[in-house]
C-alpha cells in the first residue's frame, strides 16, 4: 500500500509517500514560507535534495505543487494519482474526541474545526489540506492521526489543572500534550528491540527536539507527560520556556505593561536555549559556545539538563521505576553530551550510562551498562511511518468491511431471485 502522509504547518507542508510493501520512503518533501513571496519546495527523491522556488499563495497551492512532483513524468515516482491508495494527515489536536487514528469524514472535520481554538496555527492549515485531498484526489480515503490522541489514556489526576473545575467542564482547560505519534512510536519499538510486549514494560520516552516533551507509559498506556494545554508546558526547550511559576506571566505583564500576545511571543519565541544563553535555540550552537567558554551558553545546557532530569525522576515516581528510557528526536538521538548530563547521578536508581555506547552514533542502539536495571535507549523517531501504518490499518478494515457488505448484499439479492 502506498500512503502519503501529509504535515501542514501555519506556513509549510511536510509530506512523505511511502511504500508499507518494505517501508520505502519513495520522496520526502516540504514547502516552507507559504504564503510568502520566498515560498520554496525542497524534496528528495532518494538522490539528493532538490530546491524549487516556487509561488504558493496557500496550502492548496503547496499541494498542488506536492502532486506535480509526485506524478511528474519520468521522474515521479508515481505515474498517477489513482497509485495512492491513501492519505495520511497529522493532526496536532484532536482534544477530548479522539483517542486514535480516524478515517475522515464531514463529522470528523467539524471536530477538527472545534478543536482549532487549542491549535490556531496547526489545525486550520490542516483542513485547508484535507478539503484540497478531497478535490485533488476525490475518492482517496483520507486518515486523521492526532498528535494528542496518544494522551487521552492520562489519568483526571494528570491532566485536570488545579483552577476553578469549571475552567475544564466549560472551557476544556486541560493537559492535552503533544508529540503522541512519536512517543506512541519509540515506545513500541523500544518494546521490540528489548523483545517484550510493549505491555509488560513501563517506559520514559524523552523526545528532545526543536519542541521536547518526555511521557510516561505505562504498560502501554500512557499515564503523563510534560506538554499541557499547549506544547508550551513542561521542559526548557529551544525557544520555550517551559514549566515556570504561573506568576511570573501577569508579574512581567504588570511590570513592562506586556499584552497577552506579547507575553505568548516571548515565552514561545524568545524563551528557552535562545532565552538562557542569547546565543541561539539550536542545540549544537549552544555547546560549541559554552565549550568556548561562553558562561550563559553553560548555564542554559544545565537548566536543560535539570528540567529532563527533573522529568525523569518525576515519571520514574509515577511508574514506580521503569523499565527503560528512549531518547529521541534530533537532540535526544544525537547529543552524546545531553544525555550524559540529564542522567549524571541516577546510578542509585538503577539508571547507568555505558559512556562507550553512548558515543556510539548508529541509528538505534541500547547505550546502558549490562549491569543497569534500567535499559537507556535511542531510537530514531518515525512518526510519518507511524502515521503510515494507522492509514493502512484503518483503510484495510475499511476495505474488509466493504467487502463483507458486498457479499451480504450478494446473499440478499440471491435470497430475493
Ligand atoms: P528536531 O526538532 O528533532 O529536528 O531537533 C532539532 C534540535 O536537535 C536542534 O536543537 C539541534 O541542535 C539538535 N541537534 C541535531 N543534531 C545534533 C547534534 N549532533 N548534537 C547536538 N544537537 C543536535
Amino acid at each position: 500500500m502506498k500512503v502519503l502522509t501529509l504535515n501542514a504547518g501555519s506556513s509549510s507542508l511536510k509530506y512523505q509517500l511511502i511504500d508499507l510493501a518494505d517501508g520505502t520512503v519513495l520522496i520526502r518533501g516540504l514547502c516552507e514560507r507559504v504564503g510568502g513571496p520566498d515560498a520554496v519546495h525542497k524534496f528528495d527523491r532518494g538522490l539528493g535534495e532538490l530546491k524549487r522556488a516556487e509561488p504558493m499563495r496557500d496550502h492548496h497551492d503547496a499541494l498542488q505543487l506536492v502532486l506535480a512532483v509526485l506524478t511528474e513524468a519520468e521522474r515521479g515516482p508515481i505515474r498517477d494519482l489513482a497509485d495512492i491508495d491513501a492519505i495520511g494527515h497529522r493532526i496536532v489536536s484532536g482534544g477530548e474526541f479522539f483517542s486514535e487514528s480516524t478515517l475522515i469524514d464531514d463529522d470528523v472535520l467539524d471536530k477538527i474545526a472545534v478543536c482549532s481554538e487549542l491549535a490556531p496555527l496547526h489545525n486550520p492549515p490542516a483542513l485547508h489540506v484535507i478539503r484540497a485531498c478531497r478535490e485533488l484526489m476525490p475518492g482517496i480515503p483520507e486518515v486523521a492521526v492526532f498528535d494528542t490522541a496518544f494522551f487521552q489514556t492520562l489519568p483526571p489526576r494528570a491532566y485536570v489543572y488545579p483552577l476553578p473545575y469549571e475552567y475544564y467542564t466549560d472551557y476544556q482547560i486541560r493537559k492535552y500534550g503533544a508529540h503522541g505519534t512519536s512517543h506512541r512510536y519509540v515506545a513500541r519499538h523500544a518494546a521490540k528491540m528489548i523483545g517484550a510486549d510493549v505491555y509488560d514494560l513501563r517506559l520514559i520516552t524523552c523526545h528532545l527536539g526543536n519542541g521536547a516533551s518526555i511521557a510516561a507509559v505505562d504498560h502501554g498506556v500512557a499515564v503523563d507527560t510534560t506538554m499541557g494545554l499547549t506544547p508550551l508546558d513542561g521542559l526548557m526547550m529551544g525557544t520555550r520556556c517551559g514549566t515556570i511559576d504561573p506568576a511570573v506571566v501577569t508579574h512581567i505583564q504588570t511590570r513592562l505593561g506586556y499584552t497577552p500576545e506579547q507575553m505568548n511571543e516571548i515565552m514561545n519565541k524568545r524563551s528557552g536555549l535562545l532565552g538562557v544563553s542569547g546565543v541561539s535555540s539550536d542545540l549544537r550552537a549552544v555547546e560549541e559556545a559554552a565549550l568556548a567558554g561562553n558562561e550563559r551558553a553553560v548555564l542554559a545546557l544545565e537548566l536543560y539538563a535539570y528540567f529532563i532530569k527533573r522529568y525523569i525522576g518525576q515519571y520514574f515516581a509515577v511508574l514506580g521505576g521503569a523499565d527503560a528510557i528512549v531518547f529521541t528526536a534530533g537532540v535526544g538521538e544525537n547529543s552524546e553530551y545531553m544525555r550524559e548530563k540529564c542522567l549524571a547521578g541516577l546510578e542509585p536508581l538503577g539508571i547507568v550510562l555505558d559512556a562507550r555506547r553512548n558515543r556510539l552514533r548508529t541509528g538505534e542502539r541500547i547505550i546502558s551498562e549490562d549491569r543497569s536495571r534500567v535499559k537507556i535507549m535511542v531510537i530514531p523517531t518515525n512518526e510519518e511511518l507511524m502515521i503510515a501504518r494507522d492509514v493502512e490499518k484503518i483503510v484495510d478494515e475499511l476495505r474488509l468491511a466493504e467487502v463483507l457488505a458486498a457479499g451480504a448484499d450478494d446473499e440478499v439479492e440471491q435470497t430475493l431471485v
